[in-house]
């Protein structure tokens, strides 16, 4: 495609993001939320909904969804009602879904974005609280569907934004900031391959100059940020095609495939159903009072944009380190933690971006799970500042062997791998006075302006104390006594 075809259109996008809540039970009933657990262990007649039965809210999961609210700047509503959302679908035992429809439990507010434009704030329509539905499972070559119930009840936000997004880049860059924001919030694990988080769509294309916004396709359930940026992608040609041919696009769902890379049609608008919505007559209205609300607040954890500030402001780390550091939770704690054991935060900040960041992606694990604790590590970094040993030997050989023995503490492990360099002014003068006496013309040379030399003095220094010197000291005594 040609880039004036492309420049003719403004992308619009908003997404409907689903988030699995981390309560222990599910939204209206007791029965266990984790994931997973064998099939249909989790289900009791109150998540079938048999007759007589009565759904009760969990408050956790009004809180959690209150959290997000407050993380995004959203209004909070005090007071809810729960809607019935009508529909058949086997994995649905009720035959409803409780859902929020008028009174969403949050409104409005804005979530921001970075990238790589830099910082804009994306508004929300509105967040409200759900319950999930079962799975059907479909093995091959079987001709029947196997139904799970476990997740059927297990309690969901929905963060829904309005259509401001303007790329796919966008569209992938709130997914991952949302994702941040909940595993900061810790009411959600925002693992997206077991499906905890995941996200709908909706294109539309619209001539620069235009007033009103398309027709708006869904593109329903991806569990990766790069499945919703390649599906974005692919529909934003699509569309280009479509309208670039004088047609209109319909207003439809459509599946994204990650195979192909292409999206599919699953259903138009006029084959949607009319989900009667009505209030639950089962589930009496969510009052917010006043304490309940400031408790709440007042539980909240430091978010990532806080963070970071802090980390530029009382820690002096440059505004990238602290981007960086600030990405996962765990690593930013860690920063802290290792900080109220040293006061080099930059040697910190360097180890955690560097080696201790290689190995926790090579792991595909947290910082809370290396083996080496914030204080092992400030002892290294004391070790390498004091000349002890090198940064070169602390982490290519040093720090490896602590991982697999953190329990031994470093400066004897350095004195084990023979790590240790000699820094004692004592036992380095004598050798540097040696070699000053052997090369007496080299020394004149070097007085008469030729500084280069000292080079092959630090050489012949390395070399006869095989390589145990501190680089930095005999420098030093080099010149002290040169000059
Ligand atoms: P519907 O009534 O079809 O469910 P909503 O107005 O409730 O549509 O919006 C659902 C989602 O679709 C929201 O995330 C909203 O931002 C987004 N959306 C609405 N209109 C458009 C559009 N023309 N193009 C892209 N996204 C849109
Ligand atoms: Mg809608």
């Amino acid at each position: 495609m040609t880039a004036n075809v492309n420049d003719k259109y403004t992308v619009v996008i908003g997404l409907e993001v689903h988030a699995q809540l981390q309560t222990q039970s599910k939204i209206y009933n007791s029965d266990s939320a984790a994931y997973g657990g064998s099939p249909n262990s989790h289900v009791s007649v109150i998540t079938l909904a048999h007759p007589g039965t009565l759904p009760r809210l969990n408050r956790k999961a009004a809180e959690f969804a209150i959290k997000m609210g407050l993380a995004c700047n959203s209004g909070i509503s005090r007071y809810q009602i729960f809607d019935r959302k009508n529909y058949f679908y086997p994995d649905l035992p009720k035959g409803y879904q409780l859902t929020q429809d008028r009174t969403p439990i949050c409104k409005g507010g804005f979530i921001t974005i970075t990238t790589k434009a830099g910082e804009r704030s994306i508004p929300l329509n509105r967040i409200h609280i759900e319950e999930d539905a079962g799975k059907s499972i479909h093995l091959d070559n079987e001709p029947d569907t196997l139904i799970d119930f476990n997740r059927a009840g297990v309690p969901l936000i929905e963060i829904v934004t309005e259509p401001a997004l303007r790329s796919s880049e966008e569209a992938a860059a709130l997914m991952t900031e949302i994702r941040r924001l909940v595993r900061y919030l810790e009411i959600c694990d925002g693992n997206m391959e077991e499906g905890s988080l995941r996200c709908d769509a909706n294109v539309s294309l619209m001539l620069k100059d235009a007033k009103e916004y398309g027709k708006k396709v869904e593109i329903k359930n991806m569990n990766s940020m790069r499945h919703v940026q390649r599906a974005v992608d692919y529909e934003v040609e699509r569309q280009t095609a479509i309208l670039e041919k004088g047609e209109q696009v319909i207003s439809e769902t459509r599946t994204f495939d990650a195979n192909t890379g292409e999206t599919y049609g699953m259903r138009t608008k006029e084959e949607l159903n009319d989900y009667r919505y009505f209030p639950d007559p089962d589930l009496s209205p969510l009052e917010v009072s006043e304490e309940w609300l400031n408790s709440i607040k007042a539980s909240m954890p430091e978010l990532p944009r806080e963070l970071k500030e802090k980390l530029v402001s009382k820690y002096k780390l440059p505004e990238y380190d602290a981007k960086v550091l600030t990405q996962s939770k765990e690593l930013a704690q860690y920063f802290e933690a290792a900080g109220s054991f040293t006061s080099n935060f930059k040697a910190v900040s360097n180890w955690l971006m560097g080696p201790v960041k290689s190995y926790l992606n090579e792991k595909g694990i947290e910082a809370d799970q290396l083996p080496v604790a914030p204080q092992v590590l400030a002892q290294v970094i004391e070790l390498v500042d004091s000349g002890k040993i090198s940064f070169a030997a602390a982490s290519q050989k040093l720090f490896p062997e602590l991982i697999l023995s953190p329990h031994i503490k470093p400066a004897e492990l350095a004195q084990e791998l023979n790590l240790v360099q000699d820094s004692d002014p004592d036992s380095l003068l004598p050798v540097v006075e040696q070699i000053m006496k052997e090369f007496p013309l080299k020394v004149e040379e070097y007085r008469n302006g030729r500084k280069a030399i000292l080079t092959m003095f630090m050489g012949e220094a390395m070399k006869r104390t095989k390589g145990k010197a501190d680089p930095k000291r005999v420098n030093e005594l080099f010149l002290q006594k040169l000059s």
